[in-house]
């Protein structure tokens, strides 16, 4: 079968289902039909050459619309390619389109889109979990085999739980975010999902390694993780967080888990209990640095640069009104408190206090993984919500990223894996590892295959 046989199997799939799921932003049918002639008739030695790919539509790639599903850039298309894009072409796949999400990445249902808002594939009347929606969707239709997204707080890890599909976030530093929309600088980090444990390490390995043009990218050799999908666990220590399993947590969640624990006894992994004491100064502390960074880097939607502008009869006009028009209600919610926990006055209180919480929180888990291998964890505390359910009460809505923010903040890599159903939905399952050890989290997702 050829790449461009592959592709047309999948652009005919997006053809007949995107209008009821809502995965894709833009699809490059032309385009990625082109690429794949171009690429068939390539020399290469990736495992996925000629396999397509959906990107997520913060991630730049030239001459494609790229909107970060804002209205303020609904019409923007990128003028140079992002690093993991310039990787994915010298990897000869080609590129399906641009997947749906939360406006500038901000959400956990997929609801906040300024475009479309996506629907859960296992059932339409509920979220596919936010924000990278689209590109968990995309892959659990079966209108691409991977997807790239992005993950601040759980933007990969949690719908791809939701969806059913494999979810992996690396380490800060391990994937450039060189042509990537910056929301939360500190955070941010472009991560896979795939239907299987093997495509995500085929894919990490083409997007992870050191890049010049991301000033935190980290010079750290890439694992041949495929390596490591060989099944052996033997010894394998895993801590279970206690703070994890609270009173939050689904109950039918909570034995999916308890399942998965035991299967994962039963193969010769070491089970512990580990406490990591600051995880509920998770969220809020979240929310304070991720809502500051965004206040900051979405400052540059200013009308003047890029994308929409509203009426200008004078600067001051134009500044208010491309910004009012443009930008949506829970980016605005953001901008505004990233502005206030920033200004002088409330600096102290909340931003630094944060930003001294969030060196507790990594020391915690550097404390724990002194101790154990990796740390086991439910991804979300609850099934994929109905549509609306949690969209009155924004607070309600960060709590749904209590257990994958934390693992941000640390910096470190977390992936999420089909680990069970619940009434016929999906249930994650959420590994956390060391830094720069994605390689460990494949050898134990690989036993949920
Ligand atoms: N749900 C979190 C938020 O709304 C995480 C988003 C993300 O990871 N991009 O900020």
């Amino acid at each position: 079968i050829t790449s461009e046989e592959v592709t047309k199997i999948f652009l005919d799939r997006i053809n007949s289902i995107d209008e009821k799921t809502g995965a894709f932003v833009s699809v490059n049918s032309e385009k990625a039909l082109k690429e794949a002639r171009e690429y068939g008739e390539k020399e290469n030695s990736s495992p996925l050459h000629g396999v397509p790919i959906a990107i997520k539509d913060n991630i730049l790639s030239i001459g494609d619309l790229t909107t970060s599903a804002s209205k303020i850039l609904d019409n923007y298309i990128g003028i140079y390619d992002s690093t993991v894009v310039k990787k994915i072409k010298e990897s000869c796949m080609p590129i399906l389109g641009k997947t749906n999400m939360d406006e500038f990445a901000m959400g956990s249902s997929n609801e906040n889109s300024g475009i479309k808002p996506v629907s859960n594939v296992w059932d339409t009347d509920r979220v596919p979990g936010g924000s990278s929606g689209g590109s968990a969707t995309a892959v659990a239709a079966g209108e691409a085999p991977v997807a790239l997204g992005t993950d601040t707080g759980g933007s990969v890890r949690q719908p791809a739980a939701l969806s059913g599909v494999v979810g992996i976030k690396p380490t800060y530093g391990r994937v450039s975010r060189y042509g990537l929309m910056a929301f939360g600088s500190s955070l941010d980090q472009i991560g896979v999902f795939s239907k299987t444990v093997r495509d995500a390490a085929e894919t990490l390995k083409i997007i992870a390694g050191y890049d010049e043009m991301d000033s935190t990218s980290a010079d750290v050799p890439v694992d041949n993780y495929t390596e490591y999908l060989n099944g052996d666990i033997k010894g394998l220590k895993i801590g279970i967080p206690k703070e994890y399993f609270a009173e939050s947590l689904d109950s039918e969640i909570k034995k999916v888990i308890d399942n998965s624990i035991n299967m994962l006894k039963e193969q010769g992994a070491e089970i512990r209990e580990i406490s990591l004491p600051h995880t509920k100064y998770a969220v809020p502390t979240y929310y304070i640095i991720a809502c500051a960074e965004a206040a900051s880097n979405l400052a540059r939607y200013d009308g003047v640069r890029y994308g929409y502008r509203g009426d200008n009869s004078s600067i001051e006009d134009m500044y208010v009104k491309s910004r009012t028009q443009g930008l949506g209600k829970e980016v605005k919610r953001r901008i505004m408190l990233g502005n206030y926990v920033l200004s002088s006055g409330f600096y102290d209180a909340y931003y630094k206090k944060a930003s001294q919480v969030r060196r507790l929180i990594k020391n915690d888990f550097d404390k724990a993984l002194e101790e154990v291998d990796v740390i086991l964890t439910p991804t979300s505390p609850v099934l994929p919500f109905k549509k609306g359910e949690k969209m009155e009460d924004p607070v309600q809505m960060y709590l749904a990223d209590i257990y994958t923010v934390s693992i941000n903040l640390a910096g470190l890599p977390g992936i999420s894996v089909p680990a069970g159903f619940v009434d016929g939905l999906p249930v994650g399952l959420q590994i956390i590892g060391k830094f720069f050890d994605e390689a460990t989290l494949f050898r134990v997702s690989d036993k949920f295959e």
